[in-house]
C-alpha cells in the first residue's frame, strides 16, 4: 500500500468479496455454502447495475419477470442465509502481493484475505445530458437485452458506433417498428461483420454524423434533439419522434483501485485465465462485468461468481 498512515488490521478473513452485483452475491451463496465464512463489501451502488434497470424478465427461474431492486434484495437474503456477512463499504486501497492479501475498506478499516473475490463491475458511459438523468428509467436505458422487450412495436434510437451498439440496434431491430443508430462520425467502429448486419437490416436508419443535443418528453422520452454536422458550416439541429433511448458508448469497468495489481486489457477490464475466474495474481478471483464486456448479463455474472467461488474453495484447499 502507499505511505498513508496504516489503518490497523480489523481482521482476518478467508474469503473477501468485494461488489453486490449478481456476479458477488452468487460468489457469496457458494462462498459461504463451502464454508469460507465470506464477507462482502458492497460498494456505493447497493445491488450493482441491476438496481437501475425497472423489469428483469430474462433470469431463468421467474416466469413472470421481476424488477431489479427485488432480485437482488432475494441474493442478498439467499447470501446472508447462508452466514454471509453484507457490509455496505467500498474498496480504497488493496495490497494484494503475497499470501495475505490487504483490503482497505472507506479508508479506515484494514481486512486481510486469504482470498478475494473481485465483482466490482462496470459502469455504463452516458452522455452527461441533464435530460438523459431525468429520463433514466422513462425511456433511457443503457441495456438493449434488458430493456428492449418494453418497446415492442415502438420507435427506439441507439447511440454509439461500436460492437454495443451495433448488437443492440441489430436485437432492438428484432422487436421495435424502426431503430435509429446515431454515430457521431461518419463511419462505424464496429467489426466488419456487425457492420454489414446493420446495413443490411431494413428497419435500422443510421443517422451519420449526428450528436445528441437533448431528450425531448414531460413524463417519459418522446423526442430527440440532435446535432447534425456539429461544428460545420451546415451544422444543423433535427428533431426525431421516439419512444426509447439507449446508450451504447461503452461501459467502464470498475477496476481503478485494483489494476496496478492485476493484468488488465487496454480499457481495465481485468484479465482471467480463459474457462475460470484465475486472475493473475493468485489468490484473487474475478467475476462479472468486471472481467467480461462481451455478454454482461445477470446470468452470466452469476455464473461467473459461481466459479470464482469453487476456484477460491481450490485454491485454499491446496494451501493447507
Ligand atoms: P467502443 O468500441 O469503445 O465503442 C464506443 C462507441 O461509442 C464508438 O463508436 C464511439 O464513437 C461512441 N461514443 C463514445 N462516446 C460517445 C459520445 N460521447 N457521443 C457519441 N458517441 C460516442 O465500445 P463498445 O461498443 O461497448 O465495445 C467495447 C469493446 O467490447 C470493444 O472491444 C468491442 O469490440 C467489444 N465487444 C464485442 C462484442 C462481440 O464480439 N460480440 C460485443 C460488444 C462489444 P467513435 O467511434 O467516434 O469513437
Amino acid at each position: 500500500m502507499s505511505n498513508k498512515t496504516e489503518p490497523e488490521v480489523s481482521e482476518h478473513v478467508k474469503c473477501l468479496i468485494l461488489g453486490s452485483g449478481p456476479a458477488g452475491y452468487t460468489a457469496a451463496i457458494y462462498a459461504a455454502r463451502a464454508n469460507l465464512n465470506p464477507v462482502m463489501y458492497t460498494g456505493m451502488q447497493l445491488g450493482g447495475q441491476l438496481t437501475t434497470t425497472t423489469e428483469v424478465d430474462n433470469f431463468p427461474g421467474y416466469p413472470d419477470g421481476i424488477d431489479g431492486p427485488s432480485m437482488m434484495e432475494d441474493l442478498k437474503k439467499q447470501a446472508e442465509r447462508f452466514g454471509t456477512q453484507v457490509r455496505f463499504g467500498m474498496a480504497t486501497r488493496v495490497e494484494f502481493e503475497g499470501k495475505v492479501k490487504k483490503v482497505e475498506i472507506d479508508e479506515k478499516t484494514l481486512i486481510e484475505a486469504d482470498t478475494v473475490i473481485l465483482a466490482t463491475g462496470a459502469t455504463a458511459r452516458y452522455l452527461g445530458l441533464e435530460s438523459e438523468e431525468k429520463f433514466k428509467g422513462y425511456g433511457v436505458s443503457a441495456c438493449a437485452t434488458c430493456d428492449g422487450f418494453f418497446y415492442r412495436d415502438r420507435v427506439v434510437a441507439v447511440v454509439g458506433g461500436g460492437d454495443t451498439a451495433a448488437e443492440e440496434a441489430s436485437y432492438l431491430a428484432g422487436i421495435c417498428k424502426k431503430v435509429y443508430l446515431i454515430v457521431r462520425r461518419d463511419e462505424l467502429r464496429a467489426s466488419k461483420a456487425m457492420q454489414k448486419r446493420v446495413m443490411n437490416t431494413e428497419n435500422i436508419e443510421v443517422l451519420w454524423k449526428h450528436q445528441t443535443k437533448e431528450l425531448t418528453g414531460d413524463q417519459v422520452v418522446t423526442g430527440v434533439e440532435l446535432y447534425k454536422n456539429k461544428g460545420e458550416a451546415n451544422q444543423e439541429i433535427v428533431k426525431i419522434d421516439i419512444d426509447g433511448f439507449f446508450l451504447a458508448i461503452g461501459h467502464t469497468p470498475n477496476s481503478e483501485v485494483f489494476k496496478d495489481f492485476l493484468d488488465t486489457d487496454e480499457t481495465g477490464y481485468v484479465q482471467t485465465v480463459p474457462g475460470t475466474s484465475k486472475t493473475s495474481m493468485p489468490g484473487i478471483f474475478a467475476c462479472g462485468d468486471l472481467q467480461d464486456k462481451i455478454y454482461r448479463q445477470a446470468v452470466t455474472a452469476a455464473g461467473s461468481g459461481c466459479m470464482a467461488a469453487l476456484d477460491a474453495e481450490r485454491y485454499l484447499g491446496e494451501l493447507v
